[in-house]
């Protein structure tokens, strides 16, 4: 450099950066020189525009501190929206552990992304020939590099992390010879062809076999439909939990042919996963004691130890079903024991409240207590009357015919 690094080149920003391809538009070129941009700096983004041809390679993540947990290829789908035919290599590792650029390159892609949650793609010129890797489930794909910058081999890019799709913390590495997005590579061969052996690096490996079929579990009713399009008619709807199975790395645009006992159909792949999924106990009936005392019993018997005295309108869960003799096990206040079911109603209304008869031959049920309030319903005579609440000033609320309402008690009575 002459001048002791004094000369400076007048450059539009906008110029240089569209030149060296790192996202301005070449329209900025037309603007003349308004910035200087140091040479070494121009050098530099000239350089990010085309990824310098390199030989040396070497490993993503230290050797010892990773294990070889999924390979490339065809396979079950690991987790929920995980795909069946895998792009990369995964190399399980503690949350953290450092990822290194595995060759000298040009970071294209550093973000976000669908399934990996963040990703980082370096472009590179390996041994002549265009390469790219992809490195995938880092919490922050940007903490360390951005989109447009070189990097060296064994530059620190990133820190493993489980994002997006993912059972644990792993890097997961892809190569794609001719560029992303031309055609990948299984990773092993490639950086072993290239002088890394990633499985001799690893502290474990599983075994590499790829199963001849998949079993997955319905998360959800899903239709098992006759083709892969929500437009092709259902033929069944599965069951949450139907087992269904189907070959390695046939998802096709996220639709799974599967095989349900003897019938053949797809299925949206997003709502099957590896496991079964809990289903939550039904929930345990509630009754109302509807007596002024009633037992709670040591067993179901009217002679055995009585273990708590409940109260009318008290609630009981039951803890199994009713015996031939009507008795049944429950919880109530902190206590369990066996009731006589004859004295247990459906709703604490009813515990509370016997039911009347309508003594009239139409009673207006009203929306207050009012005869200025507005008729909900009209009731005929002997309808059923089921009190929700004490009688208060000649009016009671009640439930009727399906509608609930105010009705003057003067005009029931307890008995048909
Ligand atoms: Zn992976």
């Amino acid at each position: 450099m002459h001048g002791a690094g004094t000369r400076r080149v007048t450059f539009t920003v906008a110029a240089a950066l569209a030149f060296a391809g790192v996202g301005a538009t070449a329209a900025g070129a037309a603007t003349p020189g308004t910035a200087t941009i140091e040479p070494a700096v121009l050098a530099a983004a000239l350089e990010a525009a085309t990824p310098t041809n390199t030989t040396k390679v070497v490993t993503p993540l230290k050797s010892g501190k990773y294990r070889l947990s999924s390979y490339y290829g065809p396979r079950c789908m690991p987790t929920v929206d995980a795909s069946d035919w895998h792009l990369g290599q995964d190399l399980a590792a503690a949350d953290g552990t450092p990822i290194y650029a595995v060759a000298n390159g040009v970071v294209r892609k550093a973000g976000a992304v669908s399934g990996f949650g963040q990703w980082i793609v370096i472009d590179h010129v390996i041994a002549g020939k265009k390469v790219s890797t992809v490195y995938g489930h880092m919490w922050n794909a940007t903490k360390y590099v951005k989109a447009g910058q070189t990097v060296k081999a064994g530059q620190h890019i990133a820190d493993v992390g489980s994002n997006g799709v993912a059972t644990g913390p792993h890097l997961h590495l892809e190569v794609w010879p001719g560029g992303y997005g031309v055609s990948s590579t299984d990773p092993l061969p490639y950086m072993k062809a290239h002088g890394v052996n990633l499985t001799a690096g690893a502290t474990s490996a599983i075994k590499r076999t790829v199963p001849s079929s998949c079993t997955y579990y319905a998360r959800t009713r899903l239709n098992l439909r006759v083709g892969a399009s929500t437009g092709t008619p259902s033929e069944v709807v599965l069951p949450v939990n139907a087992t269904l199975t189907t070959k390695p790395g046939s998802k096709s645009n996220g639709w799974l042919p599967v095989k349900y006992g003897t019938r053949s159909g797809w299925v949206d792949s997003s709502y099957v996963g590896p496991s079964k999924v809990a289903v939550p106990a039904p929930s345990k009936p509630v009754r109302y004691v509807a007596v002024t005392t009633l037992n709670l019993r040591a067993s179901a018997s009217t002679s055995s130890k009585v273990v708590a005295k409940l109260k009318r309108g008290a609630a009981v869960t039951y803890q199994g079903s009713v015996s031939k003799s009507g008795w049944v096990k429950v919880t109530s206040g902190g206590h369990t024991g066996y009731v006589a079911t004859e004295y247990l109603k459906a709703t604490k209304a009813q515990a509370l409240y016997a039911l009347k008869y309508v003594n009239v031959t139409t009673l207006n049920l009203r929306a207050s207590a009012s005869t200025s309030s507005k008729v909900v319903a009209k009731l005929k005579k002997n309808t059923a009357v089921q009190p929700q609440a004490a009688a208060s000033k000649g009016w009671q609320k009640v439930s009727a015919s399906g509608h609930t309402g105010y009705v003057a008690t003067e005009y029931l009575r307890t008995t048909k």
